[in-house]
């Protein structure tokens, strides 16, 4: 499957909740959710019919679509959370919470998850000082997580560090504005993914 290049509001719409997929956008009334707060299509205000299996197949496109993540990523992501010690469902989320596109647009490098994505991509990021390049590198306790040296002055980082004061910082990590570095105090846990999530939905659709 190719990656979506559709308009990401329509997402939202979707699932009926701000996934919070354009950065600074998402917090102006030019939100799609504040003026069209009802799915997208010719049939979108209709009344939905419900069966077990579209709730639980809304649930995960909604944690998918909210990570940016395509189906057989999720899927490795699900399979490795099956592999953790404890409740799956919640291993999901930890292991989502700990991507290093994820950490990046956290700490407030970048504006948006996808944002966050290119950076590391494009090579602007560095974990204990090595440069990485793969967005689902999954950060550990006590890594610092920093943007390259020629990158600081990007206008997309420094127009990013400035609208995440409002986001404000996750429990397990702690921000240097200065120096750009984000350390991860803590591994994430479950407590700390604060959005609507029922993981035990996603549990029960791929354990069919
Ligand atoms: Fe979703 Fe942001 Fe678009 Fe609102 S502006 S619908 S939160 S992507």
């Amino acid at each position: 499957m190719a990656r979506y290049s559709g308009s990401v509001c329509r997402l939202c719409r979707r699932e009926n909740l701000k996934l919070f997929l354009k950065g600074e956008r998402c917090y102006t009334d030019k939100c799609a959710i504040e003026r069209r707060n009802y799915p997208p299509g010719q049939h979108g205000q209709a009344r939905p019919k419900f069966s077990e299996y579209s709730i639980q197949l809304r649930e995960k496109q909604k944690v998918k679509r909210m990570y940016g993540l395509l189906e057989s990523q999720f899927r490795r992501t699900f399979s490795l959370a099956t592999k953790v010690k404890g409740i799956t469902g919640e291993a999901l989320l930890v292991l989502l919470e700990r991507r290093l596109d994820n950490v990046a647009y956290r700490v407030g490098f970048a504006s948006s998850r996808a944002d966050a994505r290119m950076l590391v991509r494009h090579g602007h990021l560095l974990v204990n000082g090595r440069r990485i390049t793969i967005p689902s590198y999954f950060v550990r306790a006590g890594d610092v997580v920093s943007i390259g040296e020629k990158s600081r002055q990007m206008t997309r980082v420094v127009a990013a560090m400035e609208s995440a004061q409002r986001r404000g910082v996750p429990e397990w990590a702690e921000v240097d504005r200065e120096a750009l570095t984000g350390r991860i105090k803590v591994l994430p846990t479950r407590s700390d993914v604060t959005a609507p999530i029922n993981e035990k939905l996603i549990v029960e659709l791929y354990s069919k």
